[in-house]
This record gives C-alpha cells, sequence and structure tokens, in this order.
C-alpha cells in the first residue's frame, strides 16, 4: 500500500532556483491520496480538546474543512487581504522578499474558545506564527497546530515554541 508521501511530487527549482517545491495538489488528485491525507492529519487530533478549526488561505481550507466536517466542528478561514467583506482584524509578516498582510472575521472566533490551527505545510512559520496572533488577539487559545508537511530544515518551529505543534510528513 502506498504511503503518504508517495503522493507527494518533489518540483526543483519551484518557485526560484535552489528551492524544493512539495507539491500537494498530487496528492489531491488521487482519491486515495486524498483519503489518507485527510485521514493522516485528522488523526493527530486524536485527544485533543477544542471548538473551532481555522484554516489559512488556500490549502489550509482543503485540508481544514473536511477535519471540521468529519468532528462535527465549525471552520474559520483566515484570508489574504481585502477578500473578507465583514469588518476584519490584520496582521502583516515577513516573507523571504517583503510582507504579506492576513485577516480574519473580528468576532469569527469568541474569547476562551480552543483553536485547532490547519495549515498545508511549514516552512519558515512566519505564516502560522501570524495565524496564531491573530487567534490569541481575539482572546482565544491555540490548542493545536497541525501540518500535513514540514521543510524541517526551514526551522519554523522556532517560531512556533510554546505551541502543541505536529505534523504528518517531515523533510529534513
Ligand atoms: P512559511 O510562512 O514560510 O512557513 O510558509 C508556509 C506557507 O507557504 C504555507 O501556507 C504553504 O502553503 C506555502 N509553501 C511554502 N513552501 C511550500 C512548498 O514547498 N510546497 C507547498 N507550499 C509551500
Amino acid at each position: 500500500m502506498k504511503k503518504l508521501e508517495d503522493y507527494v511530487l518533489s518540483i526543483p527549482d519551484f518557485p526560484e532556483p535552489g528551492v524544493i517545491f512539495r507539491d500537494v495538489t498530487s496528492i489531491l488528485q488521487d482519491a486515495d491520496g486524498l483519503k489518507l491525507a485527510i485521514d493522516e492529519l485528522q488523526n493527530l487530533l486524536e485527544g485533543v480538546d477544542f471548538d473551532v478549526i481555522v484554516g489559512t488561505e488556500s490549502r489550509g481550507f482543503i485540508f481544514g474543512v473536511p477535519i471540521a466536517y468529519n468532528l462535527h466542528k465549525p471552520f474559520v478561514p483566515i484570508r489574504k487581504k481585502g477578500k473578507l467583506p465583514r469588518e476584519t482584524i490584520s496582521r502583516t509578516y515577513n516573507l523571504e522578499y517583503g510582507t504579506a498582510t492576513i485577516e480574519m472575521h473580528k468576532d469569527d472566533i469568541k474569547p476562551g474558545q480552543r483553536v485547532v490551527l490547519v495549515d498545508d505545510l511549514i516552512a519558515t512559520g512566519g505564516t502560522i506564527e501570524a495565524c496564531a496572533k491573530m487567534v490569541e488577539q481575539q482572546g482565544a487559545k491555540v490548542e493545536k497546530i497541525i501540518f500535513l508537511m514540514e521543510l524541517a530544515g526551514l526551522k519554523g518551529r522556532d517560531k512556533l515554541k510554546g505551541y502543541d505543534v505536529a505534523s504528518v510528513i517531515r523533510y529534513e
């Protein structure tokens, strides 16, 4: 039987020379791969008590919503700036080149709620750190952070000290 790793295509020199891009879409296009990805990611939440899943645009949506559906929990999106129609809170963080701004609806999560954060992949950790800070800014608690893939060499976990972090596939 194929393992989840077997479904991931690794693309050299994308988006720039020297980078190996781990292509999540290659998992999704195989029904067995898709099921395995959701199941294994969901397994990381075994025994975790929480109220809401927060996923970040765009691949955090792909993986966060099926798990929320399976576990009968609500799902809250974090989106790139300018996409959400109601009043938002925002956060700007550093990318390798330049900055990015992400937003979530004010009041989508409530003070005291226990939040699971989901994304497809952690690289430098900047994106998910910004997400965690936004959740906390709303008075909620980050109960656990889960990823399908982790590029361990980029040391993203260093930005997430104090959080419970887990991933399904780890690339050194
Ligand atoms: P970070 O903020 O540096 O941790 O980057 C994480 C974000 O960039 C995630 O939302 C990923 O979707 C995306 N990303 C970075 N590298 C890759 C990759 O190799 N494959 C797929 N997505 C990536």
